[in-house]
């Protein structure tokens, strides 16, 4: 690991201005993601900003009957909320069935947003990698692809998001809240905030240097039943090969899906449409695949019917 400087900072705005203040500067909360990278050399920041202290660690209801996450709520305490269970039951479901229960405890919602990809080359720094060091090309394109993106992908870079919570909040048209080192404030639409990769597929979501996460806020809840089924190659602590979010009530549907893409998947227009397949061609219109992923075509496909199979059931 190479040697950086640490400081814990007191408020928001305090630890925006230390990260802006210093090029190289990154936050650092639960760590679980950023630590792995360090140690690998794959993220080398000079200076560690710890939000830990800084509030942020609560979930509040909102005036509209919404909730107000914090920043640094553990993935635990967020899917294990009586709230989250009763009225976001597919955001508590997709927590669950990502990483594990140590993980969890220690991983914190903004974390999780921001979480990198696991694309096998972005770790492998003997291979080239676009996302890693840009303008060194993509080992993955023509490489071991199995698991990686089929929709919105690029010439640059095929990786996908691997978190399973953000596809639950994107189904749910959650917002990302922020502050930067001025102090102000903005709500992104989740829709927004993480990108496609491009020709950039170092830059992946829409903070500004410095921005820092202090909250997600989900709207009211949108009644329904809740499904997130999650296909993997094995049972627990592996990333999905496709995953699918679903709020299913009375005449309406919603639809976000994990391990396809870049960003969390999700095109309103197919949410109109009735079966599976229909759905699923406006999905998976323009997928772009590989002979090793291909088969994401078809698991999509049946992972959405057996979603809606247990929503008829
Ligand atoms: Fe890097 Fe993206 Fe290519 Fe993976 S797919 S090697 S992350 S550029």
């Amino acid at each position: 690991m190479k040697a950086f400087t640490y400081e814990r900072a007191k408020d928001p705005v305090g630890a925006a201005r230390a990260v802006a203040s210093q090029s190289g500067a990154k936050f650092l909360a639960g760590g679980t993601n950023l630590l792995d990278l360090m140690k690998l050399q794959i993220e080398t920041p000079v200076h560690l900003v710890d939000v830990q202290d800084i509030g942020l660690d609560k979930i509040e209801q909102t005036a509209d009957g919404g909730l107000r996450i914090g920043a640094l709520v553990t993935n635990t305490d967020l899917a294990s909320d009586q709230r989250v269970r009763r009225d976001y039951g597919v955001l508590s479901r997709a927590i669950v069935a990502g990483a594990s229960g140590q993980l969890r405890n220690k991983a914190t919602t903004a974390g999780n947003l921001l979480q990198r990809t696991r694309c096998p080359y972005f770790y492998d720094t003997s291979k080239p990698c676009n996302k890693r060091k840009p303008g060194t090309g993509c080992a993955a394109i023509g490489g071991f692809n199995r698991n990686l993106a089929i929709l919105g992908v690029s010439e640059a870079c095929i990786a996908t998001h691997p978190s399973d919570m953000a596809i639950a909040m994107r189904l749910l048209d959650a917002a990302v809240e922020t502050v930067n080192p001025q102090g102000i404030t903005r709500s992104i639409p989740i829709a927004q905030f993480h990108r496609l990769p491009g020709d950039t597929p170092h830059i992946e979501t829409a903070l500004q240097p410095g921005e820092l996460i202090t909250g997600v806020l989900l709207p009211k809840p949108l009644g329904g039943r809740h499904f997130y089924r999650k296909v993997r190659d094995r049972a627990s602590y592996a990333f999905a090969n496709v995953s699918v979010a679903a709020v299913i009530g009375d005449g309406f549907q919603r639809f976000a899906f994990g391990g396809l893409a870049h960003k969390p998947w999700r095109v309103e227009a197919a949410e109109s449409l009735s079966g599976a397949n229909a759905i699923a061609d406006a999905v998976l219109a323009g997928a772009k695949t590989t002979p090793l992923n291909q088969f994401k075509t078809t698991l999509t496909r049946r992972t959405l019917s057996a979603v809606l199979r247990e929503a008829q059931a």
